[in-house]
């Protein structure tokens, strides 16, 4: 054997095919390649009777080496269809024994053997739909051979992994293992070879199923209900139907093409490329993978409003302990009761019992006093957005904190390098912004400044992780990565509705490209009041009287959005639908009229190309700028922060898929425009890859 990452080792009668490739097995050229010469070793030596083939403890293999995709090694013979052919042609008996991940690749490798055993919480799964695939290497024709029509959709269509222990009974499993995997499968083996057990080529199966048809019909109407435009588990539901109507070799032919034509399509591509983004965004570049993080036991909120109450659920979620402080004792109060309606309203639904809301509750101590903050590991301030308020509470939190607690603001748009200067710590210091509501957004900025020490970023990314968020690290500067381009997002929403569009027709191009919600409505959830605050207070700093944008005029009107019952839109009481109202198409015509702009006619189009490629411009600013690490975690802020449509993969991908020079070409035409606001200039970064011929990812 010459391979580094399979052996051949001879128990008897019985010889071992063991795969060992860490993490998890990933089925690249060199264990493809190991697998069949061990296999023709076997095959050759006249003492062996039976063959066994294993991975580790942690997987039997997790399938596809996602490292190996884009490079020549990816498509090197043997490919994985080769190699499952070849283990089911073996005259000799082979025996899967799994323990661990058994996905993707992985399950259609042992579906080639002729028998299998499992520790019973092996995960064996067809995970391929969430890349917006369908398996490809004969898992759509053989595994319904093996568990029926209904159970193989299931696995199939919706990705989810089963352990093996539920496939007991069935032609999958012919035995669940307890205790020594190996020495219970080479047992196995002898006993099929004592036995002269047929073999059992899973290709060989008719598959009979009296209800197809119904079957069928039944996952088509659920998948159509939610696939939400993903070709995927359609396609997976014509290839399982394959293995019922067509030969096994024609299911095959079919499987392959259509999973070459997946392949291609953009749906799978935005979902391969959030997979990758997802786990780029984990690593930080200058931050050692191996860094000895401080231990966060014990956590202070300061603020019960919006976004302190939410961000304190996340760590009772978590089982870690919360003392959380306000300024007043009705504040607090108001904030404790929020916390619990939201848990006893997941209780209604079902989602916690009365003991766990107990639990939950338990674990949070309310406080008046900093004292209380001397223990705790981590604090985290959601106050008003305001300097002098940031400054008395870091002041305070540099006094009380015990030396080496982490001390974050969630401050969306504050200098963090400012608030880290009040202390005489600030290399403790780090942006935590969360997004709301704080307890269901999957987003976290973590915002680095010039002073954030190494242990306490890679800190924050692990405390991320048991949170269950998604954290991306930004950069220091006015609104992060998200708001600072969502505010250039704005402007050219704004920037419509001046010339010509209205809100709602706006709202419904942005939403019909895919976004959750368009602009306005947003707005409208979030408060219009909040943006004329700031506003004002830039103007004021700078000295200037505030030129009143349409926004200021509905908020100068009392229209602050949803809580005032108006803002772009209107809204009936305790309803959350919004209508359009003609007191803001009223307002806008006065703001035409006043600014002396004749309204045009604005497409579509337009609208989606504009809103986009503002984004996509201050995102390459930003990633010039060095605010962002990659362009991938532009993208996950923007999946999961801001409601951008998964199918797209994120604006840089989309970038991307237009092709930089006509996102360039277009930005030139908007800037050259009589008074066009300077933020058109395409940001150098752009320019230079679109005239490399390059892109952002
Ligand atoms: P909020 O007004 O709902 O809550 C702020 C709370 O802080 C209030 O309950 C107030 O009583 C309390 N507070 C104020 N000063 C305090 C002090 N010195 N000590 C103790 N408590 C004090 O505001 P919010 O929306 O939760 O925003 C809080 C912070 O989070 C701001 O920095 C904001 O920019 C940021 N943020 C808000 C959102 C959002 O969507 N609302 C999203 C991300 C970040």
């Amino acid at each position: 054997m010459n391979s580094t990452c399979v052996t051949l080792t001879l128990d008897g009668e019985v010889a071992v095919i063991a795969m060992n490739k860490p993490p998890v097995n990933g089925l690249g050229f060199e264990l493809r390649s190991g697998i069949v010469e061990a296999l023709d070793e076997a095959t050759a030596n006249a003492a062996v009777k039976a063959i066994v083939l294993t991975g580790t403890a942690r997987a039997f293999s997790g399938g596809a080496d996602v490292t190996e995709f884009g490079t020549p090694n990816a498509a090197r013979e043997p490919n994985l269809r080769v190699v499952i052919a070849a283990l089911e042609a073996s005259a000799k008996p082979v025996v899967a024994a799994i323990a661990g991940q058994c996905l993707g690749g992985g399950l259609e490798l042992a579906l080639g053997a002729h028998f299998r055993v499992a520790l019973p919480d092996a995960s064996l799964g067809l995970p391929e739909v969430k890349l917006g695939l369908l398996p490809g290497a004969g898992g759509t024709q053989r595994l319904p051979r093996l568990i029926g029509l209904e159970a193989a959709l299931n696995v199939i269509v919706f990705g989810a992994p089963v352990a093996a222990a539920k496939f007991k009974g069935t032609p999958l499993i012919d035995e669940l293992i307890e205790g020594d995997l190996l020495a219970g499968a080479s047992a196995f083996a002898r006993k099929v070879v004592a036995a002269s057990l047929p073999l059992k080529r899973a290709r060989d199966i008719k598959l009979r199923e009296p209800n197809a048809q119904a079957l069928l019909q039944f996952a088509r109407n659920t998948v159509a209900a939610g696939a939400k435009g993903f070709p995927a588990p359609l396609k997976c539901i014509d290839a399982v139907a394959n293995a019922i109507s067509q030969p096994f070799d024609e299911g095959m032919r079919l499987e392959r093409e259509a999973f070459m034509a997946l392949m291609l399509t953009p749906e799978s591509r935005a979902l391969r490329h959030v997979f990758a983004a997802e786990r780029a965004a984990a690593k930080l570049p200058d931050v050692p993978a191996d860094t000895k993080l401080r231990d966060i036991k014990s956590v202070g909120v300061i603020g019960a409003g919006t976004m302190g109450g939410g961000i304190t659920m996340n760590f009772l979620n978590a089982g870690l302990p919360v003392v959380l402080l306000e300024m007043k004792q009705e504040a607090l109060d108001k904030g404790l009761a929020t916390i619990r309606r939201n848990y006893e309203n997941s209780m209604k639904k079902g989602k916690l019992t009365p003991a766990q809301v107990e639990q939950r509750m338990a674990l949070v101590t309310p406080t008046l006093a900093y004292d209380s903050f001397k223990d705790a590991d981590l604090v985290i301030e959601a106050v008003f957005e305001n300097m002098d308020v940031k400054q008395t509470v870091f002041r305070t939190l540099d006094e009380v904190c015990k030396p080496g607690a982490i001390l974050a603001s969630n401050t969306s748009y504050l200098d963090l390098d400012k608030i880290a200067a009040f202390t005489k710590r600030p290399q403790d210091v780090v942006g935590l912004h969360f997004f709301s509501p704080a307890n269901v957004m999957r987003l976290l900025e973590v915002v680095r400044g010039a002073k954030t020490a190494p242990d306490v970023l890679a800190t924050s990314m692990a405390l991320a992780k048991k949170i269950k968020k998604i954290a991306v690290v930004s950069g220091v500067c006015d609104g992060f990565i998200g708001n600072r381009m969502l505010a250039r997002y704005g402007a050219a929403a704004n920037g419509l509705v001046n010339a010509g569009a209205l809100p709602q027709q706006i709202d419904g191009a942005l939403q019909k490209f895919g976004m959750a919600m368009g602009p306005f409505r947003m707005g409208d959830l979030a408060g219009l009041d909040i943006g004329w605050a700031t506003r004002k207070r830039k103007a004021a700093e700078a000295g200037v009287d505030m030129n009143p944008m349409v926004a200021d005029k509905l908020c100068e009107a009392g229209r602050f959005g949803q809580k005032t019952g108006a803002g772009w839109y209107r809204y009936e009481a305790g309803k959350r639908d919004p209508i359009p109202d003609t007191v803001t198409g009223q307002l806008i015509a006065q703001y035409r009229l006043d600014a002396g702009i004749t309204p045009r006619k604005v497409g579509d189009d337009e609208v989606v190309e504009r809103c986009m490629f503002a984004l996509v411009n201050e995102g390459a600013r930003i990633l010039d700028e060095g605010i962002a690490a990659r362009a991938s975690d532009i993208d996950i802020v923007y999946l999961n922060g801001y409601g951008y449509p998964l199918q797209r993969g994120g604006p840089m991908l989309y970038a991307d898929g237009v092709g930089l020079p006509n996102v360039v070409r277009a930005l030139k035409r908007f800037a050259a425009e009589p008074g066009a606001d300077a933020s058109w200039q395409p940001a150098p970064l752009l320019v230079k890859l679109a005239e490399a011929g390059k892109s952002f990812n």
